[in-house]
């Protein structure tokens, strides 16, 4: 991936871990600051914010493999621990970035699982619509020959709506509508005018693309909304006031507006995809010291009770 991305002027950039909670639709992990007490850094649930202040920046093309936690129920193709290939890309449209990462894809099977079979190439592209349809989910898992263990169904998944209504289980959102997959991306440009007037909220569509293989999303990206009045609109949408969105975006907004090109990327599962090509069962099998179903480290015997002293240096009194 390294040598693929170095030959398309790809920079690796690493990303701090201490830092700011991004929404992606998830808990973030939180770390208590000694030297401000009271105030707390989040472990990123993904770089997002960074890799568009690259571009803000004027590097046009960014990757890294890069850790993201999310606190949320570990599954079979989940752990809270994973690490993502990100990367970013200025002055590109949706198919641009789609093409790219469908290349590479293909070049990682080639040499490495030469054994394997990519069932289609172009990978097929269908709407969120079409996808649910016919398949019943967003991830369809398209094989002719489900036996196969050789066979790679890669397919592309577009179109898809930008605002679903806030769950029960949405601990943070107080608005009636939050985003589907990611609050920076782009709408679809015939449906910029609705989220202008607000209008239509539920079938305003994003450029979100994610990438499925047999079932399993590994992959998902969009272009992003660098127009700083349609993305205060999509805080609005969801029901942010003006100082939750200065407090929170403030940074995002004025370097938008500070003539950022315009930019999209993406981000892999990279585990669940080496879970996938390896025909492991499950993505344990593929990281070193995972963690269990309840997210613990079992041989470190993390997470545990920590020392008073720690606790007095922090600020911290626990609740017994
Ligand atoms: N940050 C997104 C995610 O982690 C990926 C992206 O839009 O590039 O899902």
């Amino acid at each position: 991936i390294r040598d693929e991305l170095d030959t398309n002027n790809f920079l690796e950039i690493e990303t701090p871990l201490l830092t700011n909670p991004t929404p992606e639709g998830s808990r973030s992990y939180l770390v208590p600051s000694r030297t401000s007490q009271g105030s707390f850094y989040a472990l990123p649930q993904s770089p997002q914010q960074y890799k568009q202040l690259l571009m803000a920046g004027g590097f046009e093309r960014y990757f890294q493999f890069a850790k993201c936690m999310r606190d949320e129920d570990t599954r079979g193709d989940r752990q809270p621990e994973f690490t993502q290939l990100d990367l970013e890309m200025s002055f590109v449209n949706r198919e641009d970035v789609m093409r790219l990462n469908e290349e590479l894809l293909i070049a990682i099977v080639k040499e490495l699982f030469p054994e394997k079979r990519i069932q289609q190439v172009p990978f097929p592209v269908l709407t969120y619509k079409e996808a649910m349809e016919k398949y019943g989910n967003d991830k369809p898992d398209i094989r002719e020959d489900k036996n196969d263990p050789n066979l790679l169904a890669f397919c592309w998944v577009v179109d898809f709506p930008f605002f679903e209504k806030t769950g029960e289980d949405n601990v943070d959102e107080t608005g009636e509508w939050t985003f589907t997959h990611n609050p920076f991306s782009k709408p679809k440009d015939e449906n910029m005018s609705d989220l202008m007037d607000k209008k239509n909220v539920g079938d305003i569509l994003t450029t979100q693309y994610d990438v499925a293989l047999n079932g399993y999303e590994i992959g998902g990206g969009s272009i992003r909304n660098h127009n700083t009045q349609a993305l205060r609109t999509v805080f609005e949408v969801m029901g942010y006031s003006a100082e939750r969105i200065e407090k929170n975006f403030g940074h995002m907004l004025k370097a938008l507006a500070s003539g950022t090109p315009p930019h999209g990327g993406i981000a892999w599962g990279l585990d669940r995809l080496m879970m996938i090509l390896l025909n492991e069962p499950n993505i344990r099998e593929v990281i070193a010291f995972p963690k269990t179903g309840e997210g613990k480290d079992l041989l470190m015997q993390a997470p545990a009770p920590t020392s008073d002293k720690n606790l007095r240096e922090l600020g911290i009194e626990i609740k017994k």
